[in-house]
């Protein structure tokens, strides 16, 4: 059994019935929707048509919000319906970032994630979603896809029928005829500054301003995919230029940026704390003879200290950042093993255990057991750093944040920021043994991470999504601090300062300035994997 839904865009009057039946149903709070309807105009005058698109959670059967969500609050029945259960739901707002169709959205009521469950409680008792007994068209068919003599069947075997987003492979079970691709696709859309019956939150419009500008920046220069994830569909220039999109006339309002700095502090503290003691164990005298001798820095107890510290903030960090703090444990006690944030938690759990043995090997001055510590720290270090990758992997509606260069990006990241953090503490120290090793990583760590900046915004991008959301960072609203802070300031600078490198100074402030650049590479990254709407 899979149930399913068709709309017929051909019946649709776009009345809003079946939303307003839907928030009476499931008591909606304002401000926030299970379903809703969308209206997009094409053409210019006389030759104009509206269209009216009915978006909700399309029950997909390979649903990335399943996958991705740590405590398993989401979940597909065996009937196909994909459900949720609030009380499970940390608030973490991942299922929001893994849903390439804006399904969901966070319930101010509860903190938690809601959104379509097909109303599973009216069908277990043989009833049918509010919304298909309220339609006045019966635009809305719900019913079972597996079988061969029910209606929505019938439909999909016999019409044309179109999913959003075919080529995510996210496997959608709502079908629509009659639509206009234009408007099931958010790409072949204008953004809009405004609404006919509806103002639009400044947000919203500051936001379709900053996504005009970076398409008139790119208009001309050919179009891309269609939003599609088209594997080579869309390089860094290729977007449709602005003639021809249709215009989205009335939507409801969505939650813009689920993930705010609090994330993107958490990126950069992790990269921080996997990188000083990766570089300290890579060190390790016995384990691959870097050093010849005790260095305060790398084997002292500032090293891991530092490490603990950062580690301590990156969890604070992902604490503050859920809506349902309190049910922060719940990633431990009531896992989804495939989410990468449970794996990640997993990781900094095993990470912290050896940075903390690493200390005490520091301090009771037992070399011999951070030389058996060296390699599993070493490793547990790549992965503090590296999972994020995958993690956003699971994001699938953030074209930007499913680059492959992601993970080689991350371990850059990892080495600069470890390497950086070691330079003001040998310069604070006054030098060591380690400070040729610690200066060399830091040196080569950061044209690599140029290299890959070049790599990332210049090369091919998954689809027209991936394209534009780069563009933003390199010639929309967030270009000035790519180029003077993330570029000049964290990559020029430091390396600017190398041959002045015997000043303490000089090495100071040249992994501040690093970190710096980091950090706002972090921040405008996350900003921008946000900005191009999913519906
Ligand atoms: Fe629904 Fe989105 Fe999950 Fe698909 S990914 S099942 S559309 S919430």
């Amino acid at each position: 059994m899979r149930y399913g839904f068709v709309i017929d865009q051909r019946s649709c009057i776009g009345c809003h019935a079946c939303t307003v039946a839907c928030k009476e149903e499931h008591e909606v709070p304002l401000g926030v929707f299970r379903t809703w309807v969308k209206y997009v105009e094409r053409g210019s005058y006389p030759e104009t048509r509206r269209f009216f698109s009915v978006l909700r959670c399309n029950h997909c059967d390979n649903a990335p919000c399943v996958t991705i969500c740590p405590t398993v609050a989401l979940y597909r029945r065996p009937d196909g319906i994909v459900d949720f259960d609030s009380s499970r739901c940390i608030g973490c707002k991942s299922c929001l970032q893994a849903c390439p169709y804006d399904a969901l959205y966070i319930d101010p009521a509860t903190h938690t994630a809601a959104k379509c469950n097909y109303c599973a409680h009216r069908v277990e008792v043989g009833l049918e979603p509010a919304c298909v007994i309220v339609c006045p068209e019966q635009a809305i068919i719900a019913g079972d896809l597996d079988d061969p003599g029910s209606r929505i069947a019938q439909i999909v075997a016999r019409e044309p029928v179109q999913v959003r987003k075919p080529k995510l492979g996210t496997e959608p079970k709502v079908f629509y005829v009659g639509a206009d691709a234009a408007a099931l696709a958010p790409s072949l859309q204008e953004p809009a500054g405004g609404f006919m019956w509806s103002e639009r939150s400044s947000h919203d419009v500051s936001l379709s301003a900053m996504l005009s500008e970076a398409l008139m920046r790119g208009a001309g220069n050919g179009s891309g995919g269609n939003g599609d994830h088209e594997r080579g569909g869309g390089g860094a220039a290729a977007m449709p230029a602005s003639p021809g999109l249709a215009r989205p006339v009335y939507d409801v309002p969505h939650m813009a940026f689920p993930w705010g700095w609090k994330v993107s502090a958490y990126l950069w503290t992790k990269s921080i704390a996997a990188g000083v003691l990766f570089l300290a164990a890579l060190t390790k005298p016995d384990y691959v003879g870097f050093l010849s001798g005790y260095d305060p820095v790398i084997n002292g107890a500032g090293a891991p200290l530092i490490t603990l510290t950062f580690l301590a903030a990156t969890t604070a960090l992902l604490l503050l950042d859920l809506k349902r703090p309190e049910r922060f444990l719940y990633i431990l006690l009531k896992p989804n093993r495939r989410s990468w944030l449970v794996r990640g938690s997993w990781i900094l759990i095993g990470y912290g255990f050896l940075a903390t043995l690493w200390f005490v090997a520091a301090v009771t001055h037992r070399d011999w057991f951070q030389d058996w510590l060296s390699f599993p720290t070493a490793l547990f270090a790549a992965g503090t750093a590296g999972y994020s990758a995958f993690l956003f992997n699971q994001a699938e509606g953030r074209a930007l944040w499913r680059s492959p260069l992601l993970l080689p990006h991350l371990l850059v990241s990892m080495i600069i920021a470890g390497a950086a953090a070691l330079t003001i503490q040998s310069a604070l120290a006054r030098g060591g043994l380690a400070e040729p090793f610690i200066t060399a990583a830091f040196v080569f760590g950061l044209p690599l991470h140029g290299f890959l900046l070049i790599a990332e915004f210049s090369g091919k991008h998954a689809n027209r999504d991936g394209a534009l959301a780069a563009r933003l960072l390199t010639h929309g609203p967030w270009r000035v601090a790519f180029w003077g802070g993330v570029v000049i300031a964290g990559i020029v600078l430091p390396l600017v300062f190398a041959p002045f490198w015997e000043h303490p100074a000089a090495r100071t402030l040249a992994g501040l300035v690093a970190l710096a650049g980091l950090w706002i590479y972090e921040w405008i990254w996350v900003k921008a994997g946000q900005a191009v709407p999913l519906s």
